[in-house]
């Protein structure tokens, strides 16, 4: 199968639903996204500065590139002029440096926090308790260089779907509890990151908008040692 029959499949599949398709394209080459991007996608998503930084200069650009893994504060420079989406915020740290950053290129960016819900992964991502103290925190609320537009999360790795979709609902309602709390008035607060290729379809179930998809749309990855 073709990246663009995947593409186009994947997008009938998803029409009936307002949800925001990500082609996550990390490992794979510029000529691959190039064919995903001339059947008509737009956004894509890397885990890795280096790489996305050297994409995002050979590649049309229109394309919107998310950042979706970990982000190390020292790294913040190198995408803060093009960057559309920082899907991996999990500290207060790193949102200050992704302010600083944004301020100097004279722009604001959209950021999701990652709240951590899947059972073995708790390396990354903000608890309930953390993500509630950083909207709470005066550093925060001086930020004027970020906008905090919604929440992403990465279900536990099984094939267990009772598992995967409490977890799904779970960040759901809290979600729906953040906005109410902290994002009254604001249609900005609106994305919900969740779903990958293996429980995308669970993820929109529960009310996901934005799924990251990558190797069914890739293929798989070659694993990394
Ligand atoms: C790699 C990755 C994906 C895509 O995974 P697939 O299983 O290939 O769809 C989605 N989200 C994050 C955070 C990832 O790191």
């Amino acid at each position: 199968m073709s990246i663009e029959t995947n593409l186009l499949e994947i997008k009938k599949e998803i029409e009936q639903v307002e949800v925001t398709l990500v082609a996550v394209s990390k490992t794979k080459s510029t000529a691959e996204i190039q064919e995903a991007y001339n059947a008509g996608q737009r956004v894509f998503g890397e885990n890795q500065v280096q790489e996305l930084v050297d994409k995002q200069a050979a590649l049309p650009q229109d394309i919107a590139w998310h950042i979706i893994g970990h982000l190390q504060t020292n790294k913040v420079k190198y995408i803060a002029p093009f960057i559309s989406l920082i899907q991996s915020v999990d500290s207060i740290k790193l949102l200050k440096e992704i302010d600083k950053n944004a301020s100097k290129h004279h722009r604001t960016i959209d950021c999701l926090l990652q709240i951590a819900i899947a059972e073995e992964d708790t390396k990354f991502g903000l608890s309930h308790e953390e993500a509630i103290e950083l909207l709470r925190s005066e550093t925060y609320l001086q930020l004027e260089n970020v906008r905090i537009v919604g929440l992403m999360g990465i279900a536990t790795n099984t094939a267990n779907e009772r598992i995967v979709k409490e977890e799904f609902y779970e960040l759901k309602t809290f979600f729906d509890g953040i906005k109410a709390s902290f994002f009254q008035d604001k249609d900005s607060f609106r994305i919900l990151s969740m779903g990958m290729s293996s429980d995308y379809q669970w993820a929109i179930a529960q009310g996901s908008n934005m799924i990251r998809l990558g190797s069914s749309i890739f293929g798989s990855r070659a694993t990394k040692a």
